[in-house]
């Protein structure tokens, strides 16, 4: 009988839910517009009644591993308790694992959403064959995560892929975290917008100044506008591509892994910061440089965009329990092997 497990993606806005087969197959995905700033006890009412209805569903014909959740914040990995969570406010120190579990009568997994997309990629999308990665997230801030060996990295409290706060600038704008020139403040949409916003206040940015006359502002219509050829748009791109390769350069230095995955909302710009990106990496990354086969130019290490856009986090959420089944059937052989 095959397994399956349940994935939850938490928002800042939406709730998303899915039933997938440990073959990785969509066996049902629910998409709800809860509104999730109706509070926390609504939402929690929500999810556990879709967990429910899913979950008995399929019981007939596989065996239930439990339900994986991806939370836009910092959780305490061993209470299970939300640390903190920027979009979320009152869910602050709230024992989510215990809460639902209680509910459910079965195992509940929380991850961080960013580690969950990059086990939604690692698992069923870009990082597939790939032994180790790292996945930089450019959405509204940018996120970040590793993934060492099939796992995923903590660190010592549970902070560790906050790649967007990596300073590639010294003497940057000055940064939500207390540090300057981080690469959020150059890559992510929220940077893009500003860039474009600063551009067309000093009146040399004409072509953007007419494209947002009949529509908002947004990192979307800045790429539409490189796309023409506009020459501020490209050299806002430029900028967010140079960032980013100085960032992936000190990664690439620093841990040598044969991937990083390009993800969230403003990869979809790739063939407009790409190239920028590229150079630098080359320019700035000794270790880049010496991965490249220097007959065909290819190189061992792989910088890629991600596959599964927003399905990551989801897909990614239900792998959760399935790993927990692996790694304790893992030590169980352990065990085992060690009584005889
Ligand atoms: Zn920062």
């Amino acid at each position: 009988m095959l397994s399956f497990a349940i994935g939850v993606d938490l928002g800042g806005t939406n709730l998303r839910i899915a039933a997938i087969e440990e073959t990785g197959r969509p066996l049902e995905t629910f998409n709800t517009s809860t509104e999730v700033k109706r509070g926390r006890d609504f939402v929690i009412d929500e999810m556990c009644r879709v967990i429910q209805v899913l979950s008995s569903k399929f019981s007939h014909t596989h065996q239930f591993l439990g339900t994986g959740v991806g939370i836009p914040g910092i959780i305490e990995m061993e209470s299970g308790r939300l640390h903190s969570a920027a979009n979320l406010p009152d869910w602050k120190d709230y024992p989510v694992k215990a809460e639902i579990e209680e509910r459910l009568g079965s195992p509940v997994v929380l991850e961080n959403d960013a580690n969950c997309a990059a086990l939604g990629e690692k698992w069923m999308g870009a990082g597939r064959d790939a032994a180790g990665l790292c996945m930089i997230t450019l959405g509204t801030g940018v996120g970040g995560a590793f993934i060492f060996r099939g796992k995923i990295w903590h660190g010592m409290i549970g902070m560790a892929g906050e790649v967007g706060h990596m300073c590639v600038a010294a003497q940057g704008p000055a940064c939500g975290c207390g540090g300057r020139g981080c690469l959020e403040q150059f890559a992510s949409a929220t940077a893009i917008r500003r860039m474009a916003t600063e551009a067309i206040r000093s009146g040399n940015a004409s072509g953007l100044a007419n494209a947002i006359r009949n529509q908002e502002l947004s990192a979307k219509v800045v790429f539409q506008q490189a796309l023409l050829g506009d020459r501020v748009a490209t050299q806002i791109f430029e900028t967010a591509g140079v960032a980013l390769g100085t960032a992936l350069a000190s990664l690439v230095n620093a841990l040598n892994l044969p991937m990083y995955i390009i993800g969230g909302g403003v990869a979809k710009a790739w063939p407009a910061f790409s190239p920028a990106m590229y150079r630098e990496l080359r320019k700035q990354s000794v270790v880049f440089r010496a991965g490249e086969d220097e007959h065909t130019h290819v190189n061992r290490t792989v910088i890629t965009p991600a596959e599964l856009g927003s399905e990551a986090g989801l897909i990614g959420a239900a792998r959760l329990p399935m790993i927990l089944k692996d790694s304790h059937h893992c030590s169980h052989i352990r065990v085992a092997a060690q009584i005889a």
